[in-house]
């Protein structure tokens, strides 16, 4: 390979991965994704907004974006939403603007959302979707899990134990799945995921110019 033909497939252009992450609550998607964006500090984190009152520690913009539901509404009303959901009696979606700006730019982007944003998001970008499922080793271990975050008050982690089940009946919606039994061992798995996904031959958009480098 010549030298130029070298230095263009170092710069390939590709789109941005929607790297998808569902779980229950409690299994601990948001301890793998942070995992991932720690150790990849170009990730972008999508941050949704909720109706939902800030948890002990969660910051506005950080976490999540926290609105009324009458904001909330006025929202999704003005089409600013890519995807939005009731869940747990509460308000959650994501702002459409941060999404199409990072993946045009080819920024992967991870996304902690529910099966219902997962099924919207799909159909919206199609091409751009990967994602994962993490399975609790058991519902014992993902209500002790609950417990020990201590955050929740016990009515709601009641109503996040009910809903776990729901949410676990949609795995097999998802392209991959891990069982989070041993955390290091399912961060490394959801970085293999994503790995593959930035290498998905339809997200290559820039490869033709670098193929035709070959000759071929
Ligand atoms: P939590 O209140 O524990 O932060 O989140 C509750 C649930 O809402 C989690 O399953 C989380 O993945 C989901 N969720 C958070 N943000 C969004 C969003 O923007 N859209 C959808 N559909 N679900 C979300």
């Amino acid at each position: 390979m010549s030298d130029a033909a070298a230095e263009q497939g170092k710069t390939i252009k590709r789109r941005g991965v929607c790297f998808v992450i569902s779980a229950p609550s409690g299994a601990g998607k948001s301890t793998i994704a942070n995992a991932l964006r720690a150790s990849e500090p170009k990730l972008r984190h999508s941050v949704s907004v909720t109706t939902r009152q800030p948890r002990p520690g969660e910051k506005e913009g950080v976490h999540y974006h926290f609105r009324t539901m009458e904001q909330f509404e006025e929202m999704a009303a003005q089409n600013e939403l890519l995807e939005w959901a009731t869940v747990f009696g509460r308000g959650y979606g994501t702002p459409r603007g941060p999404v199409e700006e990072a993946l045009n730019a080819g920024h992967d982007m991870v996304f902690d959302i529910d099966w219902q944003g997962h099924q919207q998001i799909r159909a919206a970008l199609p091409d751009d979707v990967v994602s994962l499922f993490v399975l609790p080793p058991s519902l014992a271990e993902l209500e002790r899990r609950l417990h020990s975050r201590a955050s929740d008050h016990p009515d709601e982690i009641a109503r996040r134990m009910a809903a776990a089940r729901d949410e676990i009946s949609h795995w097999r919606e998802f392209d991959h799945v891990v069982v989070n039994t041993e955390l290091d061992r399912a961060i490394f798995e959801a970085r293999a995921v994503l790995t593959a996904g930035r290498l998905l031959t339809r997200r290559q958009t820039g490869l033709a110019e670098f193929v035709h480098t070959f000759g071929a």
